[in-house]
């Protein structure tokens, strides 16, 4: 890898993730999960509603979601999907920033998700007033951020990229001479810095869930399963990135474990991808990359808390009242739509299919 200098610039302590609430699965009594799932099945087609769910969360939505003809997918073809669909209602099973990408690309619809608690230490890590002073301190550079935002921010950028597009698009700008700023993730954009060599200023944002897995740990897995091959994905560190035979997002992850010949996989990722993972190809065993490494705490333990916030009975109650509806402002959507639709144009133009990318 060509790795270039770059200035980093710390974001001040309040932007910092302090709060990660502890992840709590929904519990289900015997019988619960057929009862939930016989009163939802109804109410989706009663209220022209189609369920789009993201690969973490829980195997019981990526399987209904499925099953009513919705979709499982990463955070950009969850929008798109629902852009697609004739659907009036969508409900968005992830984090908020899901919900209001969906709904800048589908402003004329009815987005709901069972939870507006659900969030992400990418967007937390990177509230848009201070973003903003951020971007203006740095008029000569082109805005560059991840999916992984808010809506004000992604308003603020020139860009917004997934993490399978982002070196791309890092390098036409490099080619083009310009500088950029990156946010939110530090450890992506530690990648497509060393990738690329273009010039980035990093924002100091990071995924709680990622930035726990060890190179350590993972060496230590590797040496007792040495036909396993190491998928990671690019919001984790660099120690860790750098043992991984594929860097990819979700979709390229799983698309991995469905093409390479090795009969087992070191995933770092969030778990709640193996539901998908295992559907692909059942017979290959999954290993989860250790989180904590010796004597450390896990904090996360490969799953993240916000995403386990969505279930059943969330959803049940979102079907049945109409909370939990996602607003974004017409005209920051507007705004936040022109940054996405460029890197759309951008991958059509480069002949990128647009399956696959992903904001996590
Ligand atoms: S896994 Fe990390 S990047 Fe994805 S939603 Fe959770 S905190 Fe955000």
């Amino acid at each position: 890898m060509n790795v270039m200098s770059t200035v980093s610039i710390p974001i001040p302590p309040a932007h910092a993730v302090t709060h990660v609430p502890p992840v709590q699965e929904e519990r289900l009594e015997p019988g619960e999960r057929e009862a939930l799932i016989s009163r939802i099945k109804p109410l989706l087609s009663e209220q022209d509603a189609v369920l789009v769910a993201h690969y973490y969360t829980s195997g019981d939505l990526q399987r209904l979601a499925e099953e009513t003809g919705g979709c499982v997918s990463d955070s950009l073809e969850m929008a798109r999907f629902g852009h697609a669909a004739q659907a009036r209602t969508l409900i968005v099973a992830g984090v908020r920033f899901m919900g209001e990408t969906a709904k800048i690309l589908n402003p004329e619809k009815r987005v709901l998700m069972p939870d507006l608690g659900a969030e992400c230490s990418l967007d937390l890590s990177c509230p848009a007033d201070a973003f903003g002073e951020f971007c203006d301190a740095h008029p000569d550079r082109t805005v560059v951020v991840y999916a992984n935002t808010s809506a004000e921010v992604k308003a603020r950028a020139d860009w917004v990229v997934t993490s399978s597009i982002a070196v791309k698009v890092a390098r036409h700008l490099k080619e083009q001479g310009r500088k950029l700023i990156w946010a939110p993730d530090r450890y992506l954009g530690d990648y497509v810095r060393r990738v690329t060599g273009a010039d980035m200023l990093l924002w100091q944002g990071a995924c709680v869930v990622h930035e726990r897995f060890k190179a350590e740990g993972i060496r230590a897995l590797r040496r007792e399963h040495p036909e396993a091959a190491v998928l990671v994905h690019p919001e984790s560190p660099a120690s860790v990135i750098d043992l991984a035979d594929v860097v990819g997002s979700t979709t390229q992850l799983i698309r991995a474990v469905g093409e390479l010949p090795n009969p087992s996989f070191i995933v770092a990722t969030d778990n709640g991808i193996f539901h998908k993972m295992h559907a692909v190809a059942p017979a290959k065993t999954l290993l989860e990359a250790p989180t904590g490494g010796h004597g450390a705490t896990c904090v996360s333990c490969a799953h993240c808390p916000w995403m386990a916030m969505n279930g059943l009975k969330k959803l049940l109650h979102v079907l049945e009242t109409g909370d939990n509806e996602v607003h974004v402002d017409p005209q920051v959507g507007a705004r936040a739509a022109r940054s996405i639709n460029r890197m759309l144009a951008f991958a059509g133009q480069a002949g990128i299919t647009v399956a696959g990318m992903s904001g996590d």
